[in-house]
């Protein structure tokens, strides 16, 4: 039986270090905002490459900190549009609707599930005030010519990384540092997990970095004076201290992710699989998950289920057949409603044995339609 993913099994990789850093946590006797999270903000605004990092308690906060704090400072208001592709993670649209903002939906590319800059352009409105561009499955959307057209256009940019820790442009640049301002997330499945929630915001906008900051803290940056009307949103002691430890091993581990993805791509050789399409050996994915595409899913479900192959579906249903978002309800999106139709993720993972890899790979292969 190959699991889709081995949390454990992850997280235990680097037990012994993870043990230490704990215990220094409960040590310390001091557990949100101490000095594993002002060492965990430092050294991850440093990976990124952007002067600043703010600790937050999840991802979605991240985004919600981001899109609030620049209406505090003025650029962004109530009824602002951001374009967002619409086969995005829920929790990407959540964080615009949250904020009082309006999501304008465009159809992502086909090939890489990304926005095109063509399909934004597109959708750009007077009313448009930003993007919001995800790494969806890992993969850098084109952010040189997206950050040429926000310039352009006078728009912000903002990047979720929530699945893509360490992917790198042609120009060395990673994500978090391709835009405005940047949110990941460190929940345990993610590329860089903690041991349980946990976000974080990078850019090189000091003002924003300190509007996140102070926001996240009930509005307050000295204690008891509220500027803003904030919420609770902190990173705590127990995750940046583990924080700290994958920090150390995101480079590794992605790379190990790379090579089974160069596996996949190389050796599944099935006319009824679609693979992602990814220049082999470029940095640009970290393949947060594998990827694949076939008209007839239940079938192939059926059949790697029967064969012991654990998948996934990232994600089985389009945020517009939601019932959160029934007014979208109408929305004609025809590429987003049938890659929801046909994807399917693989296992990938930084623990992945050899022999597991050659299983998925065998059983890919043998895939027949009925
Ligand atoms: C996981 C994820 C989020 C939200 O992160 P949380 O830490 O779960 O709040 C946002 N966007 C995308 C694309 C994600 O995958």
């Amino acid at each position: 039986m190959v699991k889709f993913l081995d949390l454990l099994k992850i997280n235990l990789a680097h037990e012994a270090e993870i043990q230490e850093a704990l215990n220094q946590v409960l040590l310390n006797g001091w557990y949100i905002r101490g000095k594993f999270h002002d060492e965990f903000e430092q050294k991850f605004a440093e990976y990124c490459g952007t002067s600043r990092c703010v600790g937050v308690a999840n991802g979605l906060d991240a985004l919600i900190l981001i899109f609030k704090g620049f209406k505090e400072l003025g650029l962004l208001k109530d009824g602002d549009e951001v374009i967002v592709q619409a086969n995005t993670y829920i929790a990407s649209i959540i964080s615009i609707t949250a904020s009082g903002l309006v999501p304008v939906f465009v159809e992502p590319d086909e090939e890489t599930y990304n926005l095109s800059v063509e399909n934004v352009k597109k959708a750009i409105t007077s009313k448009t005030k930003a993007i919001l561009a995800v790494h969806l499955y890992g993969q850098l959307t084109p952010m040189k010519e997206l950050k040429e057209l926000a310039e352009e256009k006078g728009l912000l940019l903002v990047e979720d990384c929530a699945q893509s820790h360490g992917a790198m442009d042609e120009r060395g640049l990673k994500a978090g540092n391709l835009s405005d301002a940047a949110a990941f997330s460190f929940y345990p499945g993610k590329n860089m997990g903690a041991l349980g929630d946990a976000g974080a915001v990078t850019t090189s906008n000091e003002s924003l970095a300190d509007m996140v900051k102070t926001m996240g803290n009930y509005g307050s940056q000295k204690k008891y004076f509220n500027e803003v009307q904030g919420v609770n949103s902190r990173l705590d002691e127990i995750q940046a201290a583990v924080l700290l430890v994958k920090l150390k091993y995101i480079d590794q581990e992605n790379a190990v992710r790379r090579r089974i993805a160069k596996r996949y791509l190389t050796e599944i050789k099935n006319p009824h699989l679609i693979l992602p399409t990814s220049q082999p050996d470029s940095l640009d994915h970290v393949f947060h998950v594998f990827v694949i595409r076939t008209k007839n899913r239940k079938e192939l479900i059926e059949f790697t289920d029967a064969q012991g192959i654990q998948t996934l579906i990232h994600y089985p249903i389009p945020f517009h057949k939601q019932g959160a978002y029934q007014e979208y309800s109408s929305l004609q999106l025809p590429i987003t409603e049938r890659i929801h139709e046909e994807i399917l993720s693989i296992p990938i993972s930084p623990v992945m044995e050899e022999a597991e890899v050659d299983e998925v790979i065998s059983v890919l292969n043998e895939y027949q339609p009925g």
